[in-house]
């Protein structure tokens, strides 16, 4: 049953049913009229009400004769409904002892028409047009009369929800004098506190907080100066220490201008206070707290794009706050390009993921265009109901020195690892140029320079130039890639100093030259040559001297003092290990000339006799081949020398050295034993060619011809002992060597014994020579 008219205005509760039914009864007693009723039309039935002379509760309301009413919205009078073709057919007329008379009038509720007041009679009737106002009339009242009940069960029913509620509603009567002139039933319950019984006696004032009884006073004074609406807070006094808070909505109501009461709401505000204070308590305690540490803050609401940041982020960028822009994108452009990406994708990462924080560290530009390197901690500090971020709340610190201390500190510690690589490079493989361009990758890297060389002071017939021990792949051009592959080869050499590097060496000083080609230094670069923007050239120098130097181009920034500072330590290191190289050939060369001088024989540049030996040793060592082994010694020497002057006997010593090392192929070997005996060896098996060897040496040193004060000296001769051994596995190297000389030995006794001038083979006589035996030669 759908009731909503009814049940709108509450017509089917027992408040109304005595009213509208004395009001139906009086009618039809006034109009003397066997039927009389209030019809509610609701959807397509008509309810009847208070009904008199009818038992009827409902009809259909196209078969009701209330429903002209409806249609019309106006008085409906039918005399006789037999007569009239808008009743003749409904079915209460056709009916036995059917309606005969009918008279209708609206009924409204708030100017809302909701049904009929009408009456019936079962024979026609007339009614005066008297009697229809005074019916109109009825209806009209009973409708006001309806209404107020109404009201009054609304006002009821508020009342019953505002005595339940954690409101109560107070009214003040300024006139006569201020004092309370109503309060909800609620209020002693909200207040904890017992209500006089005649609330004019109740003064608010005197059960508020002494502290808060400013704010109430306030609020008073502002109403009776006019203000409409105020609102204030105060505590309530109670037993114990106990205050509870309360919030005063309050307004002033007007006759005319005038302001006669103040009617207002009262709500208990502890626990909001509690969090307010909460909040409150947290901001100052976090306000004080960043103001002493001197962060910025920000806090983006992310919805409206709006972003606030403190003074000190401004102070910190240098921005006048007014030049602020409060768009995200205003602070994201002053970020530095390389370090935006890190930056938006931990910012997103957090908008996205709950408890995700943004950490980190970036450069940021200030006003000034100066890079500043800047911490960011921050988070999402509120979301929706979604889990959409609403607002971000960030921390800034300015932490620039910090980030370039560490960043140089860094550097630093790289370039002397670095500078501990190249020296261990170097003393590992003894070689600059390997150490040189291992190293210079990273060189490049920490002196963020694009191209660049390291050079060493060398003299090129007599004229100074640089020998490159490293420098970047250069080979943009066919000519300079001929140069790199020189390089590459140990022998790129910068001859030509007269030019921008140049000056670095010539000058002996750095060169830096940020526009190089306005340098008075420079003469161009070579055609090809990639366009030169920045030149810091370093020289490397030893006790004040240039022994080198470092060139570096085409840093992305200018290079700075900062940076020849930085390499300084790299330039020294370089000094050292160019000195290292110098000293280190020199070593090698004296050990050279040592070895050459302990092995030599210095008046005839032969080899003496301990190298020869220990050459024969070695060779033994790992051969077991049969060799030719002779001893040539000088006749009569020492009459030579009586008759000559030793220094002619010097000139003859020399002139035979030089026979038998003519002689020798190229592995045999030729020693000065000592005085004037020498050691041949012959490395071959063939005893024919051993002696063809020595007969050869034997005729040549007979032609030497000397021209000496005394006249011209010819036939010096000599006499050969010799033997073809081979070393037994088993002889033991010093040994053998010793018995295969003895045998030489032997051989050359017998030729000096048969009459000097001869060879002679061990085991043969001197006429055998010809047939000499391979002797094998055992321990
Ligand atoms: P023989 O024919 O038997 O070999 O007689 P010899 O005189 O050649 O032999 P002896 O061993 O008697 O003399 C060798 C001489 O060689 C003695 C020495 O003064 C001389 N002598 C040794 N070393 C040198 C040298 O370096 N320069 C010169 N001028 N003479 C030297
Ligand atoms: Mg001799
Ligand atoms: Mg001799």
């Amino acid at each position: 049953m759908n009731q909503t008219l009814i049940e709108k205005y509450g017509l089917h509760r027992p408040e109304y049913e005595t009213l509208l039914t004395q009001y139906v009864q009086s009618v039809a007693a006034l109009f003397d009229v066997p039927v009389a009723f209030l019809g509610i039309s609701d959807n397509d039935t008509l309810w009847i009400k208070a009904g008199v002379g009818t038992a009827v509760e409902q009809v259909p309301l196209h078969d009701a004769i209330c429903n002209l009413v409806f249609e019309t919205n106006d008085l409906v009078y039918i005399p006789d409904t037999t007569q009239d073709p808008r009743t003749s057919k409904k079915p209460a007329v056709i009916a036995d002892h059917g309606v005969r008379f009918y008279a209708g009038v609206p009924f409204s509720i708030q100017s809302h028409t909701i049904g009929s007041f009408c009456v019936i009679d079962s024979v026609s009737r007339t009614m005066s047009e008297k009697e229809l106002k005074l019916l109109s009339g009825f209806a009209r009242h009973v409708g006001q009369q309806v209404e107020l009940i109404y009201k009054n069960i609304r006002t009821e029913d508020e009342h019953q929800l505002l005595n339940n509620s954690p409101a109560a509603l107070i009214r003040w009567q300024l006139r006569p004098n201020f004092q309370t002139s109503y309060l909800s039933a609620n209020m002693s319950k909200l207040l904890g506190i017992t209500i006089p019984q005649d609330v004019s006696l109740f003064k608010l004032d005197s059960v508020i907080h002494p502290d808060d009884t400013d704010n109430f006073l306030f609020t008073v004074r502002n109403h009776q100066q006019g203000a409409e609406i105020c609102e204030c807070d105060f505590r309530i006094k109670v037993s114990g220490n106990r205050a509870t808070w309360y919030k005063l909505v309050s307004r002033a109501i007007f006759e005319g201008k005038t302001v006669i009461a103040i009617q207002g709401l009262l709500l208990n505000n502890t626990e909001q206070k509690y969090l307010e204070s909460r909040i409150m308590d947290t901001n100052e305690r976090m306000r004080l707290l960043l103001e002493a540490s001197g962060l910025g803050t920000s806090d983006w609401d992310i919805e409206n794009d709006s972003l606030r940041v403190n003074n000190r982020i401004c102070d910190m960028l240098k921005l006048h706050p007014d030049s602020v822009d409060t768009q995200s994108m205003f602070w994201m452009q002053l970020v530095h390009p390389a370090d935006k990406e890190k930056l938006v994708s931990q910012i997103e990462h957090s908008l996205k993921s709950k408890n995700a924080v943004v950490d980190i560290e970036y450069r940021i530009r200030d006003a000034e265009g100066q890079h500043l390197w800047v911490e960011t901690y921050g988070k999402v500090v509120t979301r929706d109901e979604d889990g959409r971020a609403l607002r971000f709340a960030a921390t800034h610190r300015n932490i620039t020195e910090k980030k370039l201390a560490e960043l140089h500190a860094e550097k630093q510690r790289r370039l002397f690892g670095f500078i501990n690589h190249a020296q261990n490079l170097f003393v590992a493989q003894k070689d600059l140029q390997l150490a040189c361009e291992q190293i210079f990758p990273e060189l490049m890297e920490l002196a963020e320079s694009a191209y660049g060389f390291i050079g060493k002071m060398e003299c090129e017939n007599g004229v100074p130039c640089l020998q490159i021990y490293a420098i970047s792949d250069v080979s943009w051009s066919e000519s300079s890639k001929a140069e790199y592959n020189k390089f590459k080869q140990g022998e790129l050499r910068f001859t030509n100093l007269n030019n921008l590097f140049g000056h670095v060496v010539t000058s002996n000083s750095p060169v830096m030259a940020n526009k190089p080609m306005m340098h008075k230094a420079s003469k161009g670069t070579p055609s090809g040559h990639p366009v030169l923007k920045r030149f810091l050239g370093l020289p490397i120098q030893r006790e004040g001297k240039v022994v080198g130097m470092i060139g570096l181009a085409n840093k992305l920034e200018d290079y700075t003092q900062q940076d020849v500072e930085f390499l300084t330590p790299l330039t020294e290191t370089l000094a050292n290990l160019f000195k290292a190289v110098e000293v280190e050939q020199a070593r090698f060369e004296a050990e050279e000339r040592l070895a050459y001088l302990a092995a030599t024989d210095p008046l005839t540049g032969l080899m003496n006799r301990r190298a020869y030996f220990d050459q024969i040793q070695q060779r033994a060592a790992v051969s077991n081949a049969p060799h030719g082994l002779a001893i040539v010694d000088i006749d009569n020497f020492k009459l030579l020398n009586d008759t000559y002057g030793h220094p002619v006997g010097d000139k003859v010593l020399k002139e035979v050295a030089d026979v038998l090392r003519r002689n020798i192929r190229n592995n045999d070997m030729v020693a000065r034993l000592g005085g004037e005996e020498f050691g041949i060896y012959l490395d071959t098996e063939d005893n024919a060619v051993c002696q063809h060897i020595l007969q050869t040496m034997l005729e040549q040193i007979q032609q030497i011809t000397l021209n000496t004060e005394q006249g011209p000296l010819n036939h010096i001769t000599v006499s050969i002992g010799a033997t073809m051994f081979r070393k037994s596995p088993q002889a033991i190297d010093t040994t053998y060597f010793d018995v295969a000389m003895k045998q030489a030995d032997d051989a050359l006794y017998e030729v000096k014994r048969s009459g000097k001038a001869n060879i002679a083979w061990y085991g043969k006589s001197v006429t055998a020579i010809n047939k000499p035996q391979l002797s094998e030669v055992k321990h």
